[in-house]
């Protein structure tokens, strides 16, 4: 009898066993067993996170910009979708970044004591105007090199836009970035089946070198991020139901109960799918309108991730002693919103895109094994977030074009 034990349960395994083993090794002194021999696995995660990141973000980006191209085919659906994706988003890391900053100015983000030997890069300071001159490449392959995620965006903007301009001619890269995508999205896939080891290892390396005081920072850095959702979920999601759709927020919550749900034990998007379908069927979106905005929200539209995102790098850069500032902040809402829009919908998919955000800060990507272990946590509750944003844009934009008068849907 072989019965497979899920990914999320492997997870949850990991995770306590992470806990239990590191806490051994804290008080019986035996962190070097931690650091000498399990985090060798935890690193080796990181390195195959970091590998990834550059071709991910490059390709899903491309991808991202050619399936846009299409939407002038769907026309005013296609760009209020977009417009309605992106102001939400770039709320989410508006109010993710505003919590975490709570949080840390009232002392509740810790400033780790690293085990000695440790490497840890301090995060380099820039100023915005230093940052926007910077994201320009002059050579492509040193951008690639150096993981200067920023440069790969708009290397990645430019490639986009000129395949798409190109049109008839540009049909064989375009065909080569869908295909190299598919590809790069297994890789993908295999690498986050590998989570378990790198969340054991992570947590009980943690654990052993920090204490049990980091499981208290930890369920700090998670009750923010959950804030924020909740926040974002109330503030934007109820107000843009009741203004845009007019419809009583609790109407609107009740009508995604079950996408929600669903959403928050896959803790993937794509799989939500069906039953985000279902849901925005029941509160009255237009059919043809829901199967646009749906599966390209599932791709593009991360509300939660984002503010995942704003809220473990404020965390990070906190556990290694660096006080971000205000243009860096601004920067992070940039590469914040950019990163949710390449995450793809699956778990664990943020993490990949929060190496990338934290590449473009300047801070050491080697931080996320402090929050690794947890990750499967945070992946819940921002999946359940990001289709629910996925939901109220198909309603909002139902009612909008059905408001248009005697116009064409599309
Ligand atoms: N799991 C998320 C989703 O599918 C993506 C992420 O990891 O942030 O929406």
């Amino acid at each position: 009898m072989k019965k497979k034990v899920s990914l999320p349960v492997q997870i949850v395994i990991a995770l306590i066993a992470g806990i239990l083993v590191g806490l051994a090794c804290y008080f019986t002194g035996a962190v070097s067993l931690a650091s000498g021999y399990l985090k060798p696995f935890g690193d080796i995660f990181v390195n195959l996170l970091k590998f990834i990141v550059v071709p991910v973000v490059l390709l899903s980006m491309i991808d991202g910009i050619l399936s846009m191209g299409d939407m002038r085919k769907v026309g005013s659906v296609g760009w209020k979708t977009v417009a309605y994706f992106l102001c939400t988003t770039a709320i989410a890391c508006v109010i993710g970044l505003v919590l975490a900053n709570i949080f840390d100015n009232a002392g509740l983000f810790p400033t780790l004591v690293l085990e000695e030997g440790a490497v840890w890069e301090k995060a380099t300071s820039a100023n915005f105007m230093d940052t926007l001159v910077a994201i320009f490449p002059s050579n492509m392959w040193d951008a690639f090199v150096k993981a200067n995620m920023l440069q790969v965006i708009v290397i990645a903007l430019l490639l986009g836009g000129s395949i798409m301009a190109a049109g008839e001619n540009g049909r064989m890269c375009r065909e080569f970035v869908s295909s190299a995508y598919a590809v790069i999205e297994k890789m993908m896939g295999f690498i986050i089946s590998l989570s378990p080891i790198g969340v054991f290892t992570m947590m009980a390396w943690v654990v052993a070198t920090q204490g049990a005081g980091i499981l208290g920072s930890l369920a700090l850095v998670l009750l923010c991020a959950y804030i924020g959702y909740a926040a974002h979920a109330i503030l934007v999601y109820s107000m843009s139901a009741r203004i845009f759709a007019g419809m009583s927020p609790v109407r609107f919550f009740k009508g995604a109960f079950a996408a929600m749900i669903f959403g928050f034990t896959s803790a993937s998007s794509a799989a939500t799918l069906p039953v985000s379908r279902e849901c925005a069927d029941e509160l009255g979106a237009d059919g043809e309108i829901s199967s646009f905005v749906l599966p390209l929200g599932s791709t593009i539209n991360m509300d939660g991730t984002a503010i995942y995102q704003c809220v473990a790098t404020i965390f990070l850069a906190s556990c290694a002693g660096v006080h971000l500032s205000l243009g860096q902040m601004v920067t992070i809402v940039v590469t914040a919103t950019l990163a949710s829009i390449g995450t793809a919908g699956v778990s664990g998919a943020g993490t990949i895109m929060l190496a990338m955000v934290l590449t473009a800060m300047g801070i050491d990507v080697n931080l996320i094994m402090i929050i690794y272990g947890v990750d499967r946590l945070f992946d819940m509750g921002r999946t359940c977030l990001n289709i629910t944003g996925d939901i109220s844009c198909a309603v909002c934009v139902s009612k909008w074009e059905s408001g248009k008068s005697g116009g064409s849907r599309r």
